[in-house]
């Protein structure tokens, strides 16, 4: 289970830099590099006008930073069987609208996919 990091403040699920959902899924089944990922579990939202529940969020499920990333981007070195291993990554798209305009920022090429 990595530690995620997330830059993407336009996000319903973002806090302090923290994602306070329970796990994510990133998309990209046919990436070649991080701009062909995205985090699907986005969804824009603005977080002052329920910054209240997440921290009674974040009070239930602990410490947030960690997360369950399941993950469709196969030719990533930390992918196994669609799930990510990696110890830390960081989900980006400061000014993201949508999800498409998301990506994972750790996305690290598998050597013999090229
Ligand atoms: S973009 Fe993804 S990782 Fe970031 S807060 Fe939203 S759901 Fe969580
Ligand atoms: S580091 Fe790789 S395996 Fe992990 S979420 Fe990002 S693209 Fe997927």
């Amino acid at each position: 289970m990595p530690r995620l990091k997330c830059g993407v403040d336009t996000c319903t699920y973002w806090h302090e830099q923290y994602c306070v959902r329970d796990g994510i899924l990133v998309k990209g089944e046919t990436a070649l590099s991080e701009a062909e990922t995205k985090c699907s579990s986005y969804r824009f939202g603005d977080r002052k006008a329920t910054d209240r529940s997440y921290k009674f969020e974040i009070g239930k499920i602990g410490d947030p930073k960690f997360l369950d990333v399941n993950c469709e981007a196969v030719y990533c070195v930390y992918n196994k069987r669609r799930i990510c291993h990696a110890e830390d990554i960081k989900i980006d798209g400061s000014r993201a609208r949508r999800s498409s305009e998301t990506f994972c920022s750790s996305f690290d090429l598998k050597k013999s996919s090229v």
